[in-house]
């Protein structure tokens, strides 16, 4: 708690996070992998490359036969990528070979097309490799039963690669967790439709759906809930079954504030309500079930940044990725900035110009919570403490990054 009985926001997320397990895991194709989480380590099942392969285009010879050079071999055969040679080279004799072909018995170096002249059936070898020997061993990337993905590794597009390298068909990660998200609101209208003389456009949700997508969870957007108790009760009952509930808008103490009601008269524990954070005092926690509920502010810009703080952190939990955050950006004040002595910890949006070293740090100007094209403009969050003093231009700070 802070001096104003409000919950800090590291004791928040705390609670939101509380208890949280990753969720149950499943089987994915390696082509719907990437973002994903392994649940299990990945094991090799083949070794890799499974042969001594060429690592050139050129000849396949035996050492002993081009220790003086330069050396007249005779052509005996050829060995290209799926096509492997089906005999043993003897003294004095070459194949000819492709890249990615099985290097073939009894030859032990590939000499580099360049340094060879051919003549009919006779190939002369003018230079030989200076220490390599043109060919990758056997197993010289990985060998069967290695462990080379550990459990909690978010898969890439490279890892994904080395996975099917491995033989894998499908991988076992964390099943996504579904986010049901529902906006209240009656001035709201879905995007494309005009809005009436009192309406806008409601946006928040997409770009929560959209935080959750890349962090790994499954969004469902529920659509806009008319400001009464009914139509809030009806849209929540569509959230069921699925592990986090995120609403906006409703969530201060005004006449139409009904979210909370809604969420209760469903079976909702609350955690709390307040915390003492700016943007985004009204923040409603509490549990249905094992369903996990957040009630963010209605205001986009509170919506995304408490979505940043408290949702982001419960989605990566849920996946298997800890409820760590981003690793946060060190960098340099552009400008002067003056003492946090609100009663709140800020979050300030603040552009980083990555062109210095460290990168140089500017708040936006205007700070106004409504205001969207800063919101987009704007590369992540400065942090003021409660309490924190004035900093001058060319102060160490930490930004957290929107994206990584
Ligand atoms: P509320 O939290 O419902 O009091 O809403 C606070 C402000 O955010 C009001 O100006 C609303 O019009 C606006 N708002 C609420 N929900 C949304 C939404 N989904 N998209 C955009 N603006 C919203
Ligand atoms: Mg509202």
């Amino acid at each position: 708690m802070t001096g104003h009985g409000l919950l800090s926001v590291a004791e928040a997320l705390a609670r939101i996070l509380d208890g949280v397990e990753p969720m149950p895991v499943e089987e994915v194709a390696l082509e719907a992998a990437s973002g994903r989480v392994l649940a299990r380590p990945i094991v090799a099942r083949l070794t890799q490359p499974p042969f001594d392969a060429a690592a050139m285009d050129g000849y396949a010879v035996r050492a002993a036969d081009i220790a003086t050079l330069p050396a007249t071999l005779d052509l005996i055969g050829e060995a290209s990528a799926g096509h492997g040679f089906d005999g043993t080279l003897g003294a004095g004799q070459c194949v000819r070979i492709f890249t990615g072909a099985p290097v073939p018995d009894g030859a032990d170096v590939v000499v580099m097309q360049e340094d060879t002249a051919r003549d009919g059936a006779k190939v002369t070898i003018v230079a030989r490799p200076s220490s390599a020997t043109h060919v990758r061993p056997r197993g010289g990337d990985f060998a069967q039963g290695q462990a080379l993905l550990a459990a909690g590794h978010v898969l890439t597009p490279r890892s994904v690669t080395l996975a099917a390298a491995m033989g894998q068909p499908t991988l076992t990660v964390y099943r996504r967790p579904r986010v049901a998200i529902l906006s209240t609101g009656d001035e709201l209208v879905a995007p494309g439709t005009m809005p009436g003389p009192d309406q806008i456009v409601a946006s928040n949700s997409y770009g929560l759906a959209a935080m959750v997508a890349a962090a790994g969870g499954a969004p469902q957007l529920l659509g806009i809930a008319r400001d009464t108790r009914q139509d809030i009760e009806t849209k929540l009952a569509l959230a069921e079954g699925a592990d986090v509930l995120v609403t906006s808008g409703g969530a201060s103490v005004g006449e139409y504030d009904l979210v909370a009601p809604a969420l209760e008269a469903r079976g909702m524990k609350l955690g709390f309500w307040k915390i003492a954070m700016r943007p985004g005092k009204p923040l409603i926690f509490g549990r249905i079930g094992t369903q996990r509920v957040l009630g963010l502010p209605g205001n986009p810009v509170s919506s995304i940044v408490c979505g940043h703080v408290f949702l982001l952190p419960l989605v990566r939990a849920l996946v298997g990725r800890g409820g760590a955050p981003e690793p946060s950006v060190r960098a340099v004040l552009g400008h002067d900035l003056s003492a946090n002595d609100g009663p709140r910890t800020y979050y300030m949006r603040a552009r980083l110009d990555r062109g210095t070293s460290p990168p140089t740090a500017s708040t936006l100007i205007d700070q106004d919570s409504s205001l969207l094209s800063p919101l987009a403009a704007a590369d992540g969050l400065l942090v003021r403490e409660i309490g924190a003093p004035a900093m001058p231009a060319g102060t160490a700070v930490e930004i957290i990054p929107f994206e990584a």
